[in-house]
This record gives structure tokens, sequence and C-alpha cells, in this order.
């Protein structure tokens, strides 16, 4: 069938219809009487009443929560701003400094430092992160063979400027707070079938 031009289409008896709009009141009264209809719309007492409802079922109805002093539970796994972990028995720092959470930082927001201790052992001087480019994507957690950096659950990080970011002392867990410290349950951590997952390496190859 051959498309029919726009000007050939029947449109039969359909015509426009123009609907009737009001008009501009033109004397003091007339505009004093939209006011007071538009006012008390009966609009207006539907949705008085929808609230009123609400308000006499209590605090159970309520859908909000009254932020920042309430806040809503978030999953365990949740990847928020990063931790870095201490060993729970000796309190020293578990990070090695083996660079893999560097490396595979698709953002490379990961920077860090290591040096010789007094006990020619490597240690972390320096260790940053920048939240202002990192996506929170999870590989430096997921990568870490120490389960040293992980993410917490602190996830605001608003700041005035970009030097409050994340320092390797904002991240490094207190030393004071170590006593209360469990194992890291949340992103980061291994999963209760980490053991199954695991590919055996082949000992004859
Ligand atoms: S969460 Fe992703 S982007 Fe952020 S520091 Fe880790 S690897 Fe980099
Ligand atoms: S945080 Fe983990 S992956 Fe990154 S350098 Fe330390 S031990 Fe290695």
């Amino acid at each position: 069938m051959s498309e029919l031009k726009n000007n050939e289409r029947n449109l039969g008896t359909q015509e426009y219809v123009f609907l009737k709009g009001s008009t501009n009141p033109t004397t003091a009264i007339d505009r004093f009487k939209q006011v007071i209809k538009r006012t008390f719309s009966k609009e207006l007492f539907v949705g008085l009443k929808v609230v009123f409802l609400q308000m006499a079922k209590g605090p159970k109805s309520w859908h909000t929560v009254k932020y920042p002093q309430e806040k809503l539970p978030i999953s365990p796994r949740y990847r928020a701003v990063h931790k870095l972990l201490r060993l729970l028995e000796s309190g020293n720092e578990r990070c090695i400094g083996c660079g893999l959470c560097e490396k595979i930082c698709i953002s490379k927001c990961i920077r860090m430092e290591t040096r010789y201790s007094e006990n020619q052992r490597k240690e972390v001087s320096e260790y940053t992160i920048n939240l202002g480019r990192c996506i929170f994507c999870g590989f430096c957690a997921e990568v870490c063979p120490e389960l040293a950096i992980v993410h917490g659950s602190r996830y605001e990080n608003a700041s005035e400027q970009r030097a409050h970011f994340v320092l390797k002392d904002d991240m490094l867990t207190p030393i004071e707070m170590l006593k209360n410290q469990n194992e890291f349950p949340g992103f980061g951590a291994l999963s209760d079938d980490a053991d199954k997952k695991v590919k055996k390496t082949p000992l004859a190859y």
C-alpha cells in the first residue's frame, strides 16, 4: 500500500474541538471571586484529608527518616569509604605493601609509599585514596591478600577541601579501638564458602 501524502489523507468528518478557556477577570469583584474559588477548591480539602489521616495513624505509618539523626541500615556488603585494618592479635597493620590494590585500581586513585623499617621489614609509610576519583568499584578490597583494605560503612564523605579526603591515618583502625574490632564481615572479607571456591594449584605440571 502506497503511503498517503499528508494532503491526501481523508480526515472524514473529524473536526478540531476548540476548548473554551477561562477569561481573565476584568473587575475587582470578579478577581476576588476567582481568588476565593481557587483558594478553597475541593482538591485542597482532599489533600488535607490525606495528610490528617496519615497524621492520625501516628509514627508507625511514617515512611521517612529524620536524616541525619536517623539513618537507614545498609547492607554489610555496601561499598563505602575504605578502612585499613589491623591484625586483631598484635595490632600491627595488615597491609604488607604488596601494591596489588594500587595496580588494579581502575581510577588510578591509590597512592602508596613503602620503606624498610628498623627491622628491615617492608612497611607502608603513606597510603592515600583520592576519593574524588574513586568509583567504589571494590576491586582493591577484593584483590587484597591480607584483608587489609576493606570498604567500611561510612558513606558521608563530603568535604570542603580535597585535601581532607582519606589519608592513611583516617582509614587506619585507631589502636585504642582495636579491642572492639571483630573480624571484619563486610565488603572485602572472605565469604563463608571461600574455601570451597579456591582452586587448588595442581602439584604436577
Ligand atoms: S574502590 Fe575501585 S576505584 Fe576506588 S580505590 Fe578501590 S579499586 Fe580504586
Ligand atoms: S592494602 Fe592489601 S593489596 Fe594493597 S598494598 Fe596493602 S596488602 Fe597489598
